[in-house]
This record gives C-alpha cells, sequence and structure tokens, in this order.
C-alpha cells in the first residue's frame, strides 16, 4: 500500500531501528518508546486491520506472537508480558508490540499502531 506508514517502514522508504526481521515479519523500535523496551512487531504483508484478518492470515499472526515470545526473551523481559491487540484508527494495521514496562509488566501490543499514528 503506498500510503501506509508500516509498509513504508518494511519498504525502508522510512527509517527504523530494526531489531529483527525475517521474510515474513519487521520488527523495530518505536520511535516515542513509552517503556525501557518498546517494539513493535509488523508484518511485511499489508494488513489493513484486524478485521481484515482472513483465514490464512492465522499463520501470520502466529508468526507475530512467536516473534514476540522470542524478542522478550532476548530482551530478557523475564517476569512476564501482556499481549494486547487494538485495531487503530486510520485503519491502523496489525501488527505486535513489546513493551516493557516500568517495573515488572511487560505488555505486547499487537496491532497496535497508537504509538505510531497519535504522533500526528
Ligand atoms: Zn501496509
Amino acid at each position: 500500500m503506498d500510503n501506509c506508514l508500516f509498509c513504508k517502514i518494511v519498504r525502508g522508504e522510512i527509517p527504523s531501528s530494526r531489531v529483527y526481521e525475517d521474510d515474513k515479519v519487521l520488527a523495530f523500535n518505536d520511535i516515542d518508546p513509552k517503556a525501557p523496551t518498546h517494539i513493535l512487531i509488523i508484518p511485511k504483508k499489508h494488513i489493513a486491520s484486524i478485521a481484515a484478518l482472513e483465514d490464512q492470515d492465522c499463520e501470520l499472526v502466529a508468526h507475530i506472537v512467536r516473534t514476540a515470545k522470542q524478542l522478550a526473551a532476548d530482551k530478557g523481559l523475564d517476569n512476564g508480558f501482556r499481549l494486547v491487540a487494538n485495531t487503530g484508527r486510520d485503519g491502523g494495521q496489525i501488527g505486535a508490540g513489546v513493551i516493557r514496562a516500568p517495573r515488572e509488566c511487560f505488555e505486547m501490543a499487537a496491532a497496535a499502531f497508537s504509538a505510531a499514528y497519535d504522533r500526528d
């Protein structure tokens, strides 16, 4: 999608601080972190929102969650984390964020684009 922020990040048209990438997903540090660890994980395939998910996307969603789990382990977020799924405004796409909360709680935001979209 030409006008999609996350597709632009995937294409490298908008720079990002990448922490993980494979053929299906891209993970990068949030530009405006709300916690010491705040990583967004987005699918390389454009998915407009959770509402637009199709049955064949289930594996991709599972892969996003797996990636979040691995990143949380890599980051030493051993005290647990929270998984949150939002459908953002402006047709916010699906993705996931790993957020290390200030204390012992860790948060993951799936399809959370508030962090990205709320800046404009
Ligand atoms: Zn997109």
